[in-house]
């Protein structure tokens, strides 16, 4: 019998099992997770099972058969998620809301140890081994759980963390060049910008102690799992190898790369992991669609069936690292942010991939409004100083896009000042008026 205690034995010899044998031990986590729901009020009133029908569930597949949470679900009925039971609360994290309310986060003591065990295993996946050294340019506090969440990895892992947190490059290099870390978690941009502000001082990052970098936030791969333009930027800059992670404070659970970088794996433990179509309707593998998430073994925060507006695919293949659970793809875009122009569908991202290749570009956000023939008018702002880069970026989107949204060129601080404009957490990118 499999005793979900977060081992990491365990967890790996539980990798190596056929997808089968994974379903197996999933169910009896499903039942018990599913049996959990029952004491939040929510799941009371809208999941529509019994006690009995749980017991009663065959497969984990059954589990499509159960209504979606949406994001409006936790905004709307903001009270009725989370434990009521504030004994067993140790922490709370915070994450924006769609209304602009955060969405309180509570975590009891189990959870902090799932935490720590989910991005335990994803480091061994991606090559830390005990006694390796993480650089950790998250910050831990102001109520955000990824920097917590990494932190409590790497110790329980036996790998040592380096707290250094954002910003202050020259005090990060101080601190690399002290601690000789091989290990650098951060924001793609960051880490970028750490890299290129060391050479512009003379420093190689090439020739420091760093030899993998796990990112956090926006993806740097594409659906084919190759590197995007930031992420050939970033592993070319250090040297290292670069491991992409997705997560969300909602769903506790990272999806994060191995050595293979194909596709963040799945923890089988701890997530049940669906990709829909607009439907609803599960689609097969290598399809993309809306990732849906259903958090095993979460106490302070249980959600079933999550609809993440994120856009991937899924892969059920055995990994060429040899384990065998499930992965998911890249992120593609945001179902929200879906484009339809002229006969295809499109994301921003997409978009801004084929802008970071042009060196003199550094700033861009999409406007799009509809238009009357039923698809999406769209209109690329871009930031530059160079006068003769139209004709470029023109050639750079036809060939990678084939096909050629309008765009128009601005100079740099106006373009920034736009995105900059409501004073979010990162500069916006994409302005819908339809
Ligand atoms: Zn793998």
């Amino acid at each position: 019998m499999f005793d979900n205690k977060y081992d990491i034995k365990q967890a790996i010899s539980l990798r190596h099992a056929s997808l089968h044998k994974q379903e197996e031990i999933q169910l009896p986590l499903l039942k018990k997770h599913l049996h959990h729901t029952l004491n939040i009020p929510f799941y009371q009133r809208e999941l529509g099972i019994s006690k009995a029908d749980i017991n009663n569930l065959r497969s984990v597949s059954e589990l499509s058969q159960l209504p979606f949470t949406t994001r409006e679900h936790l905004d709307c009925y903001a009270d009725d998620f989370g434990l009521p039971d504030e004994k067993a609360i140790r922490d709370f994290a915070l994450t924006s809301g769609t209304t602009g309310n955060p969405v309180i986060v509570p975590y009891t003591d189990s959870d902090l140890k799932r935490l720590a065990f989910n991005e335990a295993i994803a480091f061994y996946g991606a090559g830390v081994r005990p006694d390796d050294r993480v650089l950790l340019t998250v910050t831990l506090d102001r109520c955000f759980i990824a920097g917590l969440a990494y932190y409590s990895g790497i110790t329980s892992l036996g790998a040592s963390a380096i707290r250094s947190g954002p910003g202050q490059p020259a005090r990060q290099w101080n601190t690399i060049n002290t601690l000789n870390p091989k290990v650098i978690v951060g924001v793609p941009t960051f880490l970028r910008d750490l890299a290129q502000w060391a050479v512009d001082e003379g420093i190689d990052p090439t020739h420091s102690s760093v030899e993998s970098i796990i990112t956090i936030g926006e993806s740097v791969r594409k659906p084919d799992h190759l590197l995007t333009p930031m992420g050939e930027k970033i592993a070319a800059l250090w040297g290292a190898h670069i491991y992409s992670s997705y997560g969300a404070t909602e769903f506790e659970t990272a999806f994060s790369e191995c050595k293979a970088t194909q596709g963040g794996h799945i923890h089988p433990e701890l997530m049940l992991t669906e990709i829909v179509d607009d439907q609803g309707n599960v689609v097969v593998d290598g399809i993309p669609g809306e990732v849906i998430v259903t958090p095993l073994g979460v106490e302070g925060f249980p959600l079933v069936r999550l609809k993440t507006g994120d856009i991937s695919r899924m892969y059920s293949t055995p990994c060429p690292c040899g384990w065998k659970n499930k992965r998911l793809g890249p992120v593609e875009g945001r179902l929200a942010q879906r484009l339809k122009y002229k006969g295809t569908t499109l994301y921003p991202e997409t978009i801004f991939n084929v802008l970071q290749q042009i060196d003199e570009v550094s700033g861009a956000y999409v406007e799009v409004r509809k238009s009357s023939n039923g698809f999406d008018d769209l209109n690329v702002v871009i930031g530059s100083e160079s006068v003769n880069i139209s004709k470029r970026i023109e050639e750079m989107l036809q060939a990678q896009l084939r096909v050629k949204p309008a765009f128009t060129v601005l100079p740099t601080a106006q373009v920034e000042a736009t995105m900059s404009q409501d004073g979010g957490r990162k500069p916006r990118k994409f302005f819908d008026y339809r």
